[in-house]
């Protein structure tokens, strides 16, 4: 596998460039599952280079506008280095808090049966000890059981705290964790109907009804 160059800056991309670095690009891409391509990469620049770094960059968690197929610095970065020995950076992110599950109740849905009137967070509905896992790295700042949110942990990353609620267990219960790192299981405790994390963002220090949308 050759050695992928430094990131040459976004505008290096466009239609009829040829260069050698985005033949390298296209082998990483394949490497990494991502390529498109039907007979190979090559080195000038077409659609389905873009088609397959905008794989690539979903596979990072990145959506709409950061995954437009157009290279960045942070997901070059990412592809110069093998999987096998690429740590997980500060910046990651992962694409759910519960591992191949989406929102079923989103953020801000109205209801009567909400203290507030509406909901405070995102649920995700999934089985019973399903993983949470921390959404970016960070630190876990509390950890406690109440009769609303039973068994909960609160993950603090730039500038917010992201509560995990409805814990079956709490694995982490204090200090660093990086993005990805298994921090709980799915459960039921507390005020709920059946096994799904209650996922909440506030600001940090943020009390009940700060919340804001649950985005990381
Ligand atoms: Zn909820």
């Amino acid at each position: 596998m050759p050695a992928l160059a430094p990131f040459p800056g976004a505008g290096f991309f466009h239609k009829g460039q040829r260069s050698p670095v985005i033949a390298a690009m296209g082998k990483r891409l394949v490497a990494e599952g991502c390529g498109k391509y039907r007979t190979g990469p090559g080195p000038e620049w077409t659609e389905v280079d873009q088609q397959s770094y905008a794989a690539w960059q979903r596979k990072l968690g990145f959506e709409g506008a950061e995954a437009n197929g157009i290279p960045g610095k942070t997901s070059w970065e990412r592809l110069r280095v093998p999987a096998a020995t690429r740590p997980t950076p500060q910046g990651a992110r992962v694409a759910s808090p519960v591992p191949g599950h989406g929102v079923t109740t989103p953020y801000r849905k109205k209801g009567p049966h909400w203290s507030l009137g509406y909901h405070t967070g995102a649920d995700y509905a999934a089985p019973e000890r399903k993983p949470c896992v921390a959404v970016r790295s960070g630190s876990i700042v509390r950890s406690g059981q109440d009769t609303s949110f039973g068994k909960f942990l609160v993950l603090r990353t730039g500038g917010f705290d992201f509560w995990y609620c409805h814990l079956s267990e709490r694995t982490v219960t204090e200090g660093s964790v990086r993005a990805g790192q298994k921090i709980g299981r799915v459960g039921s405790t507390g005020n709920a109907t059946g096994p799904h994390l209650h996922f909440e963002k506030r600001p940090a220090g943020g009390g009940f009804g700060t919340d804001v949308k649950p985005v990381w």
